[in-house]
């Protein structure tokens, strides 16, 4: 694994994974950017986990819930009044810190004075104004985390696909907080993407599920290629539980900057369809909730053994997108010693995640039926809906090697003389982790390939 952040940082860079946002104007704190392979990772965990958490189960239904929504959601889901982070000013330097809920800041970390305020609450959410009239009432907020969209769309998913307790609604997208410091590159961002899953089930089931969801969630991190020893758990207790939440267990993993948190696993009890449903009276809701004067739906489910209407516990696992890809890149960055004396870079992604699955390099840029032959493959390879196969003309296949190495692709194919020549057209596979190559007749490439990313 990477064993600092800025060996990270520079090959991301370097080869076109990430890049700081709005660079040419000197940058913009918080805020990056995937270029051609970032955007490939990114595409890949997300379907990842959609896969798991969506197709291969049978109680989850998909949402994709707009960004913007009516303020009041946040006013009943808590946000406005208690989404906040402590908040120390340094007199001396002006910098402001981000305390943690337990301790107070006494010396300030980038100057070391003294002479720091006591802790305020600062709110994260950014808020925007909605419309062309500006006043008192034309704001909303963009949202800080997806999971609201999920709980004010309960009825409709409920109502258009007749599920009954226990099942899940699965969505990914954008959440923005304005973090007072963010920090370690995309660890700590001001906009980033959660991959959350809300999990309905009735009240005294809900630990149980608590339970499974956690596990669950853990092997799918392993099966992203993380070590079992570069993962552990942490359990959330007393003033550090946010404002919705039983009890939390965040799955950390250790990131180039210590062990922190990946995922949080939270049962949020009934607090959040209580506290959006109408008619909160009718439900003896087990969570202490604002009184909703505005909702027009009930958020409830019928039991049908005991034949009553109730508003279901929820246990929501929620992953960072963004720290997801900063872990499965620490985990699969190898700096190798080769046996001739020389080194490699390489990032051993698990195939299914590598932004690029096979390279295809004819060796004579210049001769048309190589050329032909190569093209040919790559339209083959690509028809097979794998992901992204690249073909390069650089007529340099050593490099091109080393610059696959370093960017996880795990089949190289070279396409030569032999291929035109030999019957059969034999091609040249070279796989990235043992590096040994094998020869496959060009017809049986597509097979060898689906075989190799399917099993
Ligand atoms: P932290 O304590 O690190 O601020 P949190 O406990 O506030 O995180 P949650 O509200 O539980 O985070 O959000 C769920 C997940 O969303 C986190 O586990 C993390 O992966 C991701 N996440 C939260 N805030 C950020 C951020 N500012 N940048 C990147 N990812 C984030």
């Amino acid at each position: 694994p990477a064993k600092t952040m800025d060996e990270l940082v520079s090959l991301c860079k370097r080869r076109g994974f990430i890049f700081q946002g709005s660079e040419i104007y000197g940058g913009m704190q918080g805020a990056y950017d995937y270029g051609p392979l970032g955007v490939e990772l990114k595409n890949n965990l997300k379907a990842a986990w959609w896969r798991s958490m969506v197709y291969e189960r049978d109680d989850v239904e998909g949402l994709d819930a707009a960004i913007i929504q009516n303020k009041h959601v946040y006013k009943y889901s808590g946000h406005e009044d208690t989404f906040t982070d402590p908040m120390v000013d340094c007199h001396e330097c002006k910098s402001r810190l981000r305390a943690d809920h337990m301790k107070d800041i006494k010396v300030c970390d980038n100057c070391g004075s003294t002479n720091v305020t006591a802790p305020r609450d600062f709110n994260l959410m950014f808020k925007t104004n909605v419309g062309p009239m500006v006043n008192e009432e034309s704001y909303t907020y963009l949202r800080p985390e997806t999971a609201q969209g999920i709980f004010t769309n309960f009825k409709n998913v409920v109502d258009s696909t007749s599920r009954t307790l226990p099942f899940g609604i699965a969505q990914i997208g954008k959440s923005f907080r304005n973090e007072i410091t963010p920090r370690n590159f995309i660890f700590r961002v001001r906009e980033f993407e959660q991959m959350e899953l809300e999990f309905f089930c009735k009240p005294g089931e809900d630990e149980k599920w608590h339970e499974f969801w956690v596990g669950a969630r853990k092997q799918w991190w392993l099966d992203q290629g993380l070590a079992e020893e570069n993962i552990q758990f942490e359990y959330v207790t007393g003033d550090d539980l946010a404002h919705y939440s039983k009890s939390t267990v965040d799955i950390l993993y250790k990131f180039p900057h210590g062990f922190e948190e990946l995922e949080g696993v939270a049962n949020r009890t009934d607090y959040d369809l209580g506290s959006h449903t109408k008619a909160q009276e009718e439900f003896g809701l087990s969570a202490k909730v604002k009184k909703n004067e505005h909702s027009t739906a009930k958020l409830a489910i019928r039991d049908l053994e005991e034949n009553k209407w109730e508003v279901p516990f929820c246990i929501e696992p929620s992953a960072g997108l963004d720290r997801g890809l900063l872990a499965v890149m620490t985990e699969a960055y190898t700096e190798e010693e080769l046996p001739n004396g020389t080194s490699r870079t390489v990032l051993k992604f698990k195939p299914h995640l590598a932004p690029i699955k096979v390279a295809i390099m004819p060796l004579k840029k210049n001769k048309p039926e190589i050329v032909a032959l190569a093209k040919e493959l790559k339209n083959k390879l690509q028809k097979l809906g794998l992901g992204r196969i690249l073909y390069e003309n650089t007529g340099n296949v050593g490099k091109g090697y080393r610059r696959h190495d370093e960017v996880g692709t795990p089949i190289c194919v070279t396409v030569d003389f032999d291929s035109i020549e030999k019957e059969g057209a034999p091609v040249t596979v070279r796989d990235r982790d043992t590096m040994e190559q094998i020869v496959v007749p060009a017809a049986e490439l597509p097979a060898y390939v689906i075989n190799y990313f399917i099993n």
